[in-house]
């Protein structure tokens, strides 16, 4: 009898043969500035730990007590028996921080993505999403079986045409944007998209994944950073980035938040985390209120970083914060840059279709507040050294 997963096989092969086969590189040592990974030291802009925090020794403190003390594992699902006083005291914590009545903490930001559109939206409703949205907000859209109509990337005049058109039509309407969009760094058309959420009676929602932490005052995110207090409805980040452990959280009006705790099913089908992860976020929020000066050594960073790459030839696309793309146009092409920096010490992944559009590939680099100016200086040096040595100066050059 012939495989019948062979065609997986023949898949693979073809990723092969076209440069864009991926293997995992594994990290040897903790998520750090200057980090192992495949027994290389090599400068690390490939992770999403903004500020430095994945292994801030009060988290990893927090961690141990709390494993300590309440075990390893929460037994349950939220709803049944695995709501920890923990839990709890996170979702307290971020509600204060975000200015909120309540908040709902899910295992990641997928989870609160795709189990929230999914679960306040039926069939008969319309969702308005950016074109470029986060793959979790997508499945969501999926799930709720809504209809779906795509505006073109932070075009607000063709959200309005597509809600304009929709103005007679029955069902709800959600605009849904990322606030930070993670492949090109740029920032969400928020307060145009809030205003017209209001004047056609929309639900508004965003999604604030790289924006937690690193926009707004201590980060409290694009709500914050543009001043749209009580104005969107639906505020997602996430605990994995910034905050430096792992969850998502969805924040808004208590009747919101109880209602997905009765009818988002990641909340209802899957086990809560561990208590080691809520005590190490709520570590995490007390730092982020404390000690600001983190989120401007960020800031001067990326300034930094984005200056020194700009002075060699290199183009960081349309980023406005700390994601730092640099285009490089074919993905194979984007895969080799990456392989080649990795080589000489420097490790950034490459990006292609169909993460990002054809012809639009990238290796993307974030860097964050642990990096030194030093280190960024060797960077910036090694990046510019073999992008000039495979002409990708001169790709964009021609372009
Ligand atoms: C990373 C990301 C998520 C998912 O967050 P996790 O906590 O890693 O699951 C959601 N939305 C956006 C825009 C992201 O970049």
């Amino acid at each position: 009898m012939p495989n019948p997963l062979s065609y997986l096989t023949d898949q693979l092969e073809n990723w092969r043969q076209a440069g864009t086969y991926q293997r995992l590189r594994v990290l040897e040592s903790a998520c750090l500035p200057v980090a192992n990974f495949d027994g290389r030291e090599v400068i690390h802009l490939a992770s999403n730990n903004y500020l430095g925090l994945a292994d801030h020794p009060k988290l990893v403190e927090a961690e141990c007590e709390a494993a300590r003390k309440y075990g390893a594992g929460s037994g349950a699902v939220r709803t049944i028996s695995g709501t920890m006083s923990l839990h709890m005291e996170l979702e307290r914590r971020i509600a204060a921080f975000k200015n909120v009545e309540a908040c709902v903490v899910f295992q990641s930001g997928f989870a609160a993505n795709a189990g929230t559109v999914a679960a306040i939206l039926t069939p008969e409703d319309h969702i308005i999403s950016d074109e470029l949205n986060h793959a979790s907000i997508i499945d969501g859209c999926r799930l709720s079986k809504a209809k779906i109509h795509v505006f073109r990337h932070r075009d607000a005049a063709h959200a309005e045409e597509k809600l304009a058109a929709l103005a007679d039509t029955p069902g709800r309407k959600l605009l849904i944007t990322d606030g930070v969009f993670s492949m090109d760094g740029d920032i969400g058309a928020l307060p145009q998209l809030t205003e017209l959420a209001e004047r056609y009676g929309a639900i508004m929602m965003v999604d604030d994944a790289h924006a937690s932490g690193v926009l707004g005052r201590n980060g409290r995110g694009t709500v914050d950073h543009f001043n749209l207090h009580g104005r969107v409805h639906i505020q997602v980040g996430t605990l994995s980035k910034a905050v430096g452990v792992l969850g998502g959280y969805v924040c808004g009006s208590r009747d919101l938040i109880e209602f997905l705790y009765h009818r988002a099913r990641p909340f209802l089908f899957s086990t809560s985390h561990p208590p080691a992860v809520a005590a190490a976020c709520i570590a995490a929020f007390e730092i982020l209120e404390k000690e600001p000066e983190r989120i401007e050594k960020l800031w001067s960073n990326t300034r930094f970083f984005q200056k020194g790459l700009h002075e060699n030839g290199l183009s960081t696309g349309a980023s406005e914060t700390p994601i730092t793309p640099i285009m490089v146009g074919e993905a194979a092409m984007a895969h080799a840059f990456s392989r080649a920096l990795f080589e000489e010490g420097v490790y950034a992944t490459g990006i292609g279709y169909p993460t990002v559009p054809q012809g639009k590939a990238r290796i993307r680099t974030i860097v964050t507040a642990a990096h030194t100016e030093d280190v960024l200086s060797r960077a910036i040096e090694i990046i510019a050294r073999v992008a000039k040595r495979m002409g990708i100066v001169a790709h964009m050059a021609a372009n």
